[in-house]
């Protein structure tokens, strides 16, 4: 779950949106309505871009980074904070505000959002907050439901514009976000991490922060090594990769699930295949020796 929000423990905040979400948040499936305004004539525009935390997805990166021109290395320097918490299992990314007397974010101008066409994933989706049903495991039957998040500060819902969710998340470009958000939930909720004392290497983190936020350096990798060359990959989806993004992300993404998770996402080289078979204990087939292990399954 991601959303706007303003506390500064990470864990802490997640937790107590969710008791939250059980207590008091109706839970609205796509045909339910709500009251909802925002644009340059409420009395509170701009307010709500201030001291916020917002956690951004690989995608949010993504569409950031290239909004502004930057390397995904230089986004991250500028525009990220990479907080290291305890027990933390996947990495957490969150936009850096200025270090103003408000805080403000770093992509406000009078005029509003500075990106707006390419604003995270959070910025689009309030007022509405999303949890899956594991979060409020009370009997809820849907999969994932939503609910209004109504910051004291924000009068947007004094407006008479009503939406359905449907609405509402249509005219946000959501769905897009949506379906990387859900490529990468299938990293993050793997079953691996089911078990309270699996953890992942720092090694193995840093290759999951590496191909899912940093994903010119990734490019970089995976050029550059002869990771290409013990896979079976379509041609042209290796060259796509070179220049696009998207594809990069979505080989990363299956990437980590076989060497993270031992997943039958990609296939090795038959020689590959039978030299790893064979040399488990001696040479690693996924890049350095202390790094890029691969899992002990045998995924061929
Ligand atoms: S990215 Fe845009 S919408 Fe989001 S907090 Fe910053 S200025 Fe506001
Ligand atoms: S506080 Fe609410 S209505 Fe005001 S600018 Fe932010 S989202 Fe829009």
């Amino acid at each position: 779950m991601s959303e706007k929000d303003h506390a500064p423990d990470y864990d802490e905040q997640k937790q107590s949106l969710q008791e939250k979400i059980l207590e008091d948040s109706p839970r609205l499936g796509l045909d339910d309505t709500f009251k909802f305004g925002c644009h340059p004539g409420v009395s509170c525009f701009n307010r709500c871009c201030h001291d916020v935390n917002i956690f951004l997805s690989p995608y949010d990166v993504l569409r950031l980074k290239n909004r502004l021109g930057m390397t995904s290395s230089e986004f991250l320097e500028k525009y990220a904070i990479l907080p290291v918490q305890k027990d933390m299992k996947t990495p957490v990314v969150v936009l850096r505000m200025n270090d103003d007397e408000t805080n403000s974010c770093q992509f406000l101008t009078e005029e509003g959002c500075g990106v707006y066409s390419d604003r995270p994933w959070p910025c689009r989706m309030y007022p509405l907050g999303m949890a899956a049903q594991k979060d409020t495991p009370d009997g809820w039957g849907g999969e994932k439901f939503y609910f209004l998040l109504q910051e004291e500060v924000c009068k947007g819902f004094d407006e008479d514009k009503e939406w359905t969710v449907r609405e509402w998340l249509d005219n946000q470009g959501i769905y897009e976000y949506d379906r990387w958000g859900d490529g990468y939930k299938e990293l993050t909720l793997n079953e691996f991490f089911e078990d309270e004392d699996s953890a992942l290497s720092p090694e193995k983190m840093h290759m999951l922060f590496t191909a899912c936020y940093d994903l010119d350096k990734f490019r970089e990798f995976v050029f550059e090594s002869t990771l290409l060359q013990r896979f079976e990959i379509d041609e042209e989806f290796v060259e796509a990769m070179r220049t696009d993004d998207e594809e990069l992300l979505r080989f990363g993404y299956l990437w980590l699930q076989f060497s993270l998770f031992g997943e039958k996402t990609m296939k090795m080289k038959p020689d590959v295949a039978e030299a790893y078979k064979g040399s488990l204990d001696k040479r690693s087939v996924f890049g350095t020796e202390s790094g890029n292990k691969a899992p002990e399954k045998d995924k061929s």
